[in-house]
């Protein structure tokens, strides 16, 4: 596995994830230790979205500057060996209070790279988005999808699967209880039922996004079952995105039900305030 994007590096990777070096990889090592960029996330010490801003200045060989890997090569004489079996801390500071840093840090073998250390932690910087979601989850599964990302966080792929499958397997059990007291409801079938069928016979009550991705839930299970920590620790981002959807979609369906619930109230007061004219 190699380092696609940077930015999603720095802010979703969790850390000792084992990333892939090669020989002509200078270019993106020097992009990486010598971050200049800008990137968009949320600062627990403003307590709000920002940008952070990188710090890093490449060292000025032989008195020239050096604003990319063929430059420094040029300059200094020095490949990729440069970079190689050191480790190297990223600076970051936030654009609205300069005193807000982020660090991480990369541990750079002659063939792998790793995120080794980071501040603040993912967590921090994530969970943030997750209270949002707390309208549509119980208490418990509020904890849990917290706990999962905090897990994650600390280089935990396996443990933190088993919590976002809960809240898939709580997804459905809503919209089962919910089913399961209509006419007609047969709760045989639906007890021997495979969970993609489960998935079928209760579409009605679920989010679309998840009646479409029915195979989120064999990815999460088979995480539990089949996959390495490394391959959890992977896939991780993607079905965080896909339970967030799931949740958005939730989350969406509550306001357009409150503001249905209120409207009615509203009208039925109106309408006793006409009558008593
Ligand atoms: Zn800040």
């Amino acid at each position: 596995m190699y380092i696609e994007n940077i930015e999603h590096f720095f802010l979703e990777t969790p850390l000792y994830q084992k990333f892939d070096i090669d020989p002509d990889d200078g270019e993106l090592l020097f992009d990486l230790i010598y971050f200049n960029d800008k990137i968009d996330c949320y600062c627990p010490f403003c307590d709000k979205d920002s940008t952070f801003i990188g710090t890093n200045k490449v060292p000025s060989f032989g008195g020239f500057k050096n604003d990319s890997f063929a430059d420094m090569t040029r300059h200094s004489g020095y490949g990729i060996d440069y970079f190689l079996n050191k480790i190297h801390a990223i600076d970051l500071y936030c654009s609205r209070v300069e005193e807000h840093k982020m660090q991480i840090i990369v541990y750079i073998t002659n063939s792998h790279i790793f995120k080794i250390g980071q501040f603040p932690s993912i967590a921090e910087i994530s969970q943030p988005q997750l209270k949002k979601y707390r309208p549509v989850l119980t208490n418990e599964k509020y904890t849990e999808l917290n706990r999962g990302v905090g897990l994650i966080t600390h280089g935990v792929g396996i443990g933190a699967f088993v919590y976002l499958r809960r809240i898939f397997e709580d997804l459905i059990e809503e919209a089962h209880q919910i089913l399961n007291k209509m006419d007609g409801w047969d709760e045989e079938v639906y007890t021997k039922a495979r969970m993609n069928d489960k998935i079928e016979i209760l579409k009605s009550e679920l989010p679309e996004f998840l009646v479409d991705n029915k195979e989120l839930y064999g990815i999460l299970s088979k995480g539990i079952h089949e996959l390495s920590e490394d391959e959890c620790k992977e896939y991780f981002p993607t079905v965080k995105l896909g339970v967030e959807l799931i949740l958005d979609e939730k989350l969406e369906a509550k306001k357009k039900q409150d503001k249905i619930a209120l409207a009615k109230k509203s009208i039925a007061s109106i309408r006793r305030d006409i009558k008593d004219k």
